[in-house]
């Protein structure tokens, strides 16, 4: 399937939740499908709007599943976060951070800091830990002039207790207090895949987005200039392409037909 494409793709960026898994199962045999991936000699980056966990965390869950992939492989959108700051401030500096682990850490790496008064940014995304403290907080300093940079849009996400609130929703709380609306960083915001590009070196024609969803990862690699896939084995359906407007280039049941297995 991937043949049919012009230039030949290189490399891949593979959304994950609905793409490699959909909550704890495999989507299929997730070890031969990157068997097929190498034998393909396809390079392959995991980018996720999932930013609470890190990429350790996820390169885990892969071990789990027989996948061996280095954490160097996985981006989610708080490492994308990261990243864009430091393309406006190279020496790093002090953040105010709403989120958890994924982001803490990842704005760590790249020398960021924790801070309450004189940020570069406000940077918020998940946090089951938020409060009004953290709200006003974040407000006061984006009142004051401290850019606000949302990790990911997504206002909900799915548990086995039903859609619970998102980071989409704690932008939106912060944004009614400000008046201001996030920069947002993950799909479909072409960010994390501009990250994921640099890291990986390929050209943006030569790389193929693939995910679930028609609204976030394939809207998102169009906006970045990307060839895309959408697979059917996680959110969007074959109904949902109907009249889509700017549909991918490619669909398949699952990555592994994507991959011609
Ligand atoms: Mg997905």
């Amino acid at each position: 399937m991937l043949n049919s494409l012009q230039p030949q793709i290189k490399a891949l960026v593979l959304d994950m939740d609905g793409v490699l898994w959909r909550a704890n199962k495999p989507v299929g045999r997730l070890a031969a499908v990157f068997a097929r991936i190498d034998e393909l000699k396809l390079k392959v980056i995991c980018a996720t709007n999932n930013a609470t966990s890190t990429p350790e965390q996820f390169a885990e869950k892969l071990a789990g599943m027989g996948v061996q992939l280095a954490p160097k492989f996985i981006l989610n959108s708080a490492l994308a976060a990261a990243h864009y700051l430091k393309k406006q401030h190279p020496q790093g500096g002090p953040v105010y951070l709403v989120g958890e682990v994924g982001l803490q850490q990842a704005m760590q790496v790249l020398g960021f800091w924790q801070a309450e008064k004189d940020v570069l940014a406000v940077v918020a995304g998940m946090d089951r830990q938020f409060s009004y403290t953290k709200l006003a907080a974040a407000t006061r300093l984006i009142r004051n002039g401290a850019p606000f940079i949302g990790t990911n849009p997504d206002k909900t996400f799915p548990t086995p207790d039903g859609l619970v609130p998102g980071a989409g929703s704690i932008l939106a709380a912060i944004e009614a207090a400000t008046g201001v609306a996030p920069t947002i960083i993950g799909k479909p915001s072409p960010y994390l895949y501009q990250v994921a590009l640099e890291r990986m070196g390929t050209d943006r024609l030569e790389t193929l987005a693939v995910g679930d969803r028609l609204e976030t990862d394939v809207l998102g690699g169009q906006r970045a200039g990307m060839r895309t896939a959408l697979v059917l084995s996680g959110v969007s359906t074959q109904h949902d392409l109907v009249g889509w407007p700017t549909p991918p280039d490619l669909v398949a049941a699952d990555l592994a037909e994507l991959l011609g297995m």
